[in-house]
């Protein structure tokens, strides 16, 4: 349920009815605008009686809400979420170029690559150090030893660092990392999902291979139920029938989240196609379609890349990439 309050109500009288309903169990979600002041009601609202909180004089409108995602529900909380990391800002019109490797692979080459990214515009370094991979015996990450060489490459650069915990007993080595990736597998781990949300910092969600926007939502609930409010939902194609690209790319995410949640929606065009040269066309039309920013493979010797190197752009085509993003930003803007 929600309840608008009337434009300039005073403090005390907030303050009133938010002691009310919590003192009928209610957890209570404040959200501040510029306009209006929104109360969204967490918890079992079947006993609350709507038409007694519409008619108090400072209460704009009652509404239920029927989804069963509440804290990153728009209804709640009606403007964008602005992440912040750093100096960075994601989402509420601030757009974002996650560019590295699929896996960091030694100081030099993610020192380079991040360097190479950098110039090109890039504001968040990626690099994988615990990978998912579908083989056990295929290259599983650096692990500890990565993380550390991704935060060698930010004090290179400046570039807060996004990386994939893959368990929640990782959960030490990642106190240092600017933005926790929750890889596309991880999904619904739920255990792995509460944890995070007892911290406060960013996390990256990536929905799961075969999940509906939904659960992708429900997801987020988890984490934002805990309290940590700063999460970045990213599409990441899913699987169909066709087997041309590694998956299909559900561009139409987009603005369906648009309107279901104020969180930020990031787009990966290098796991959603699988090829290199699909990535350019796919980042436009995601950019095109409104996404809050791109998370894009760069590695700079794709033909020996120890992970994903058929879906990696080099340094110098990730450059003429986002030389176009910043047009296609430009036409949106104007
Ligand atoms: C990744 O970003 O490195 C990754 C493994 O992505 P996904 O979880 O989307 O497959
Ligand atoms: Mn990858």
């Amino acid at each position: 349920m929600i309840v608008v309050l009337k434009h300039g109500v005073e403090r005390e009288k907030r303050e009133q009815l938010i002691e009310w309903l919590r003192g009928q169990g209610l957890g209570i979600h404040i959200s501040e605008g510029e306009f209006q002041t929104v109360l969204g009601l967490i918890g079992d609202t079947s006993r609350v009686d709507m038409d007694l909180i519409a008619s108090l004089g400072i209460v704009d409108s009652v509404k239920r809400v029927t989804e069963p995602f509440k804290c990153c529900n728009r209804k709640f909380h009606p403007e964008d979420m602005v992440v912040e990391v750093g100096d960075v800002k994601i989402g509420g019109g601030n757009f974002c170029m996650i560019a590295g490797p699929c896996s960091v692979e030694s100081e030099d080459q993610i020192v380079t690559v991040a360097k190479a990214v950098k110039a090109s515009g890039a504001n968040v370094l990626r690099g994988g150090a615990f990978k998912p991979r579908t083989s056990p015996y295929d290259f599983q990450g650096l692990k500890g030893t990565g993380i550390e060489l991704l935060k060698i490459a930010r004090k290179e650069t400046g570039l807060p660092i996004v990386t994939e915990i893959m368990g929640v007993n990782h959960l030490p080595l990642f106190e240092d990392v600017d933005i926790i990736q929750v890889g596309a597998r991880n999904m619904q781990n739920f255990d792995l999902l509460r944890e995070l949300g007892k911290l406060r910092k960013p996390i990256l969600l990536k929905r799961g291979l075969a999940n509906t926007l939904k659960e992708l939502l429900m997801s987020a609930e988890y984490i934002m139920a805990g309290g940590n409010e700063q999460v970045i939902l990213c599409e990441r194609g899913i699987r169909t029938f066709d087997d041309y690209t590694r998956n299909t790319l559900d561009l139409a995410a987009v603005p369906m989240l648009r309107e279901l949640t104020h969180l930020p929606i990031i787009v990966d065009p290098s796991h959603a196609t699988g090829i290199a040269r699909l990535v350019p066309p796919m980042a436009l039309a995601a950019t095109a379609c409104g996404a809050d920013g791109l998370i894009i493979e760069v590695h700079n010797d794709p033909m020996h890349a120890l992970c994903d190197g058929a879906q990696s752009l080099r340094p110098e085509e990730y450059d003429a990439l986002a030389k176009k993003v910043y047009s296609v930003r430009e036409v949106l803007n104007k």
